[in-house]
Parts: structure tokens; sequence; C-alpha cells
């Protein structure tokens, strides 16, 4: 049987590495990359150093507004699956590449299988959930990675189509995380130089439409400037024109962005972790690292217990303060599953194949 997969963006590279080689055991897969993501230190450098395969197409389609993008994307992935007519879609998350994969396959009646099903903000502004809500209700097999999204997918009337799976970032986590040693890695400022990783650091990513203003990121910067070590911030390619309008904050080292390998040493290896992504968030839980988020809506509510991951708005003081709050953590609580989650994904496709021929 066949499956396209379709992927574009950053932590969607990160997911087809977790399930890749286990689909491949069972199904023929063809990959498909949107081109959403595109430079290389957000894209390629994801597929050398997780050796995922090559994608078989590259459709080359990024910017523009959402519908733009989502509009394009699905006229070209129409095509390719007219020619592939595959037995399965497969997509990852919640980007416009997620959404456009789903709605083009739903009116091919082609079955979609959504893996990170469920996860919701409850926030209509934010728009991954436009793209997470229309992706789940037109799908076939919603694979959820925790407890509270299976039960939103029961909510929603979409329970006899789930199941919980596990999340792929914690199978990536355990695969990748030691890979990396911090003691050699070199980070390269934006102005080009090269450093070394500083003994003692926070670490910040940020990126979110929600973040990208010029006073919410000036706010999350000051904060950052002002704490007791430096802050390592790999720049996402949206902020970074703002970033060098913006002016001097010395205690930040504003770094290009870091492949995956580098990115989890850097989290395992941080003082404490301040963020607006929501895989960031899972990743700074699964290295047992304090986390504030800068964002009105909780993206993984697990996270969210003993001080371990605080949400803040965008204000310094707040977000100082939060970080200065101490976490407990909880060793036998693991609500992300046990670092298998392909395994179940590809049992899943098989047995729900075997029920629609
Ligand atoms: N990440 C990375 N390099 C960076 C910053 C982040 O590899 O310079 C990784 C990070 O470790 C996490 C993923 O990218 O695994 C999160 O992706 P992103 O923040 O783009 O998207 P979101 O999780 O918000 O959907």
């Amino acid at each position: 049987m066949k499956v396209v997969t379709v992927v574009g963006a950053r932590p969607q590279f990160i997911k087809e590495a977790a399930v890749s080689a286990e689909l491949r055991k069972e199904f023929d897969e063809v990959l498909v990359h949107t081109g959403q993501h595109f430079d290389y230190n957000m894209s390629e450098q994801f597929f050398e150093e997780l050796s995922i395969p090559k994608p078989d197409y590259n459709l080359g389609i990024s910017g523009g507004t959402h519908a733009q993008m989502t509009g394009k994307m699905m006229m070209a992935i129409e095509e390719v699956l007219i020619k592939e007519k595959p037995d399965w879609l497969l997509v990852f998350g919640d980007t416009n590449s997620t959404l456009a994969a789903a709605l083009s396959a739903a009116k091919l009646k082609i079955p979609i299988c959504h893996v990170e099903a469920g996860a919701r903000t409850h926030c209509m502004t934010n728009p991954e959930e436009i793209n997470r809500i229309c992706t789940d209700h037109v799908s076939t097999l919603l694979l959820a990675s925790a407890e509270d999204g299976f039960n939103e997918l029961k909510k929603e009337g979409l329970g006899s189509k789930s199941l919980l799976v596990g999340n792929t970032m914690y199978d990536a986590f355990v695969k990748y995380s030691n890979v990396r040693r911090i003691d050699s890695m070199k980070l390269e400022l934006l102005t080009g130089e090269e450093i070394d990783v500083p003994d003692k650091y926070y670490y910040l990513t940020c990126h979110r439409e929600e973040n990208t203003s010029e006073k919410n990121l000036s706010e999350i910067l000051k904060a950052m400037n002002s704490l007791d070590y430096p802050t390592v911030y790999p720049v996402h390619p949206r902020n970074r024109e703002l970033i060098l309008k913006l002016g001097d904050f010395p205690n930040i080292l504003f770094v290009k962005p870091v492949g995956y390998l580098e990115s989890v040493c850097l989290v395992k290896n941080a003082e404490k972790i301040v963020t607006d992504s929501g895989g960031l968030q899972t990743e700074a839980f699964f290295a047992g690292k304090k986390c504030v988020t800068v964002l009105d809506f909780v993206c993984w509510p697990e996270t969210m217990v003993n001080n371990r991951n605080e949400l803040s708005r965008p204000i310094a003081e707040e977000i100082v303060e939060k970080i200065s709050h101490e976490q407990i953590i909880d060793e036998n609580y693991k609500p992300f599953g046990d670092g298998k989650s392909a395994v179940k994904i590809v049992r899943a496709l098989v047995e729900k194949s075997k029920q629609l021929n």
C-alpha cells in the first residue's frame, strides 16, 4: 500500500524523522515537501542530520498570505495525489501544509491519517488552531499525542476514529537527544562570528505570529537581557529583520537557527527555557527543564503541572517573575507515551487499512 506524506515546516521534519523508517517497513512512502520552510538551516539541514529520505516532490511554495499559501499548496498537492493515487495521506501537526494536504485529499476521497490530532488551544485567533480543527474533521484516522487531545476528539464526536499513540516529538527526543555534546558545539552569531556555548545560559525561541510585533518582542528581549546568565536565542527567519532593528541586548546571543540535534542539546543543558513554540515546551518537559511560555493560550496542558511550564503575557516583569519560580518534577508522570509512538502509528494504519478494504 502507498502513503503520501506531506511535510513543510521544521517541526514536521522532526516528526517525519521519528516515523518514516517505521512506516517504510509496511508501506511505500512518497514524501512531499511543500516548501513552506526553505532556508538551509530551517529545512535541508534537518533532512541531512536526521537522515530523512529525500522528498520525492518539492513544491517550492512559501510566503504570501495564509490563503495564498494554502491555496497554492492545495492545487499542487492535488496534482501529486491524482498522479500517485495513494491509499493514505499522512500529515503531522498544524501548519498550512497540513491543512492544504488534508483538504486536497478529502476532496479526492483519499483517507487521511492525522498525527497530533486533538491538540487544542481553544483560541480561534491562533492560526494553527483553525488548521488543527479542520484537519481533524476531514481525517479518517486521528492519532492523539496525549490524553487531553484524545478527550478533545471524543468531545468533538470524533472518538470512534481516534487512538492515543503518544508524542512523536518524544520519540525523536529519545532517539536523538544524546547525539550532540554541548562541549563540542559552536554557535554562529547573526553577524557570522562563531562562539562557544556559555557554561550557563537560558534558551529562548520565539517566532509565533502573536509575538512578532515590535512591542511583544522587545518585552521578551528586555526580560531575557535582565537575567543572571546570558540567553541563547536562535533567531527564526521571521524575526530576523525586526531583531536587527531593535538594537542592543548585550546579554542575549542572537544566533542563526540551529539544527535539531543542536537544539535538543541546548535544551538539555540550559538553566531554563523561554519559548512560544509548541515543540520547545514539550522538549523542556522531556528534559526536565523549567519552561515559561509567552502566549495567552495553553498548547500542551500536560506540561502545565507543578510550575513546570507557566504561561506569561509578553510583559518583561511578568516573564522574569515566572522564570524565578521553581518547578517540582514527579519522575513517574509521563503523559507523552513511551517513545514508541511511531510503531503505534504504523500499527494503527495497518489495522485501519484492513477495515477500509
Ligand atoms: N528547533 C531547532 N532549531 C532552532 C529552534 C528550534 O531545531 O533553531 C527545534 C526545536 O528543538 C523543536 C522544533 O524546532 O524541536 C520546534 O519547531 P518550531 O518552534 O518551529 O515550531 P512549533 O513547535 O511551534 O510548531
